[in-house]
């Protein structure tokens, strides 16, 4: 049986690369029918904290990474002190003095590491070059590589799969397996991910913690399907897909040796597709708390279908749930402002003439529908023999202080007479 771990050290949030390794550790055990253990890795307790360990579970739960077991390592130094005595025993390691303590060091024997990375290859290491390795510092508590294989075996995972750089820990790793009479697990080492100019992910180029992210209005499903995509492809040049889908077609054999880069603007592209098929009524209920934080709404006694009315209206282009409440707040507030730089574009001619005869017109509507505004529009520019583009923008930014959006006449019909008129009429009255 499969059995895999996340092992997160909880010195900081779960970033892009963090959920990545999660990810793949837990989408081999759904494929494989595996198990997926979290182990906290918090010995060092001060670099350690519990809002940590509480903002990465929030965030595995939240990418929908359930797992089969959760194990601290600050609770398990018995275990290594026990195995790193037995080393001692056996003349494999020694004991080191210091004023702050005793360590116990593994005697590191000149050899040749072979190991077959599942991703990667054979990768051959000469131990020669590594010095005697820590097994419990001088403090008393673990070094990582001596934890992480104690941890490893007791736990009997069959798959370490990880990022690239752990791939140095790898052979001295294998050693401490020998010496503890363990078989190493298989290796997997997953490509490192890069800004888009190359080098490290920094906090500007995306290293975002994945809480972040979803304060940003990135769905769960989507970011969760790019992070799939920086390092596997399901073939066909196929970009969008549901992770109950990679399960069925998803092979670690098949990830990407090169490094990734992390692109924010695919990000975004991913979100857009998923937010575009997305139930409209659950996406309404993930605008209505911005809403009503934002005062465009009250707490309660809010018209729900004319919301979901103009949830759909934009939820085609929508790259972030949060663009919602930016690109449609002039349907909440009162006031419109229109940049002076719009305002010299758009809304410099005089057009007052226009507006009131389009106002005009949308008052003689027997029905007020998308269809009759859109009539009363086209009949007017032909009329004045005006090309559509001509109003269209000015009305367009009078309207919303925005040059882009959806259809003018779904904005006019949601925006209701009363507010087209006042809103038309600011201009047309300050042109005169
Ligand atoms: N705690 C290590 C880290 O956060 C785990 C490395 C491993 O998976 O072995 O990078």
């Amino acid at each position: 049986m499969v059995r895999v771990r996340f092992a997160p050290s909880p010195t900081g949030n779960l970033h892009i690369g963090g959920a990545r390794t999660a990810l793949f550790n837990w989408l081999y055990a759904k494929a494989q029918q595996g198990k997926f253990i979290l182990r906290i890795e918090d010995t060092d307790e001060a670099r350690s904290r519990k809002e940590f360990v509480a903002e990465i579970l929030g965030s595995l739960e939240w990418l929908g990474f359930s797992w089969d077991g959760i194990y601290y390592q600050s609770g398990r130094s018995a275990l290594y002190r026990g195995r790193a005595e037995q080393l001692l025993q056996d003349g494999k390691a020694y004991l080191e003095k210091s004023e702050k303590g005793e360590a116990i060091i593994y005697r590191v024997s000149p050899q040749k590491i072979k190991i077959n990375d599942l991703i990667r290859g054979e990768i051959e290491f000469d131990a020669g070059v590594i010095k005697d390795q820590v097994l419990i510092k001088s403090d008393g508590t673990p070094a990582y590589n001596f934890a992480c294989v104690v941890d490893d075996a007791d736990m009997r995972i069959t798959h370490v799969i990880r990022g690239d750089d752990h791939i140095s820990n790898t052979p001295k790793q294998v050693m401490m397996y020998q010496a503890l009479g363990f078989d190493p697990p298989y290796f997997a080492h997953l490509p490192l991910i890069l800004g888009m100019e190359g080098g490290r992910l920094s906090k500007r180029t995306g290293a975002t913690a994945i809480s972040e992210f979803r304060a940003l209005g990135y769905l769960a499903p989507a970011l969760v399907n790019y992070l799939l995509l920086l390092s596997w492809s399901p073939g066909e040049n196929r970009e969008v897909i549901d992770i109950r889908e990679a399960i069925k077609l998803f092979d670690l054999k098949a990830v990407n040796k090169t490094a990734a880069a992390f692109d924010l603007k695919k990000l975004d592209w991913i979100n857009n597709q998923h937010l575009k098929v997305m139930d409209v009524e659950k996406l309404t209920d993930e605008i209505i708390p911005q809403l009503i934080g934002r005062k465009y709404i009250p707490q309660n006694n809010f018209d729900r279908s004319y919301l979901v009315s103009l949830v759909k209206l934009f939820q085609p282009r929508l790259s972030k749930v949060n663009d919602f409440c930016d690109w449609a707040d002039f349907f909440f507030l009162e006031e419109i402002t229109v940049e002076p730089a719009l305002e010299e574009k758009f809304l410099k001619t005089d057009l007052s003439r226009e507006f009131k005869l389009f106002i005009q017109r949308l008052e003689g509507l027997k029905v007020f529908d998308v269809a009759g505004i859109e009539a009363c529009f086209r009949e007017l520019a032909a009329e004045l023999n005006l090309e559509t583009r001509k109003l269209v923008h000015p009305i367009r930014v009078a309207l919303t202080g925005k040059t882009v959006g959806p259809g003018l006449f779904e904005v006019i019909y949601y925006l209701g007479l009363g507010r087209t008129k006042k809103r038309l009429l600011k201009w047309a009255e300050r042109s005169c």
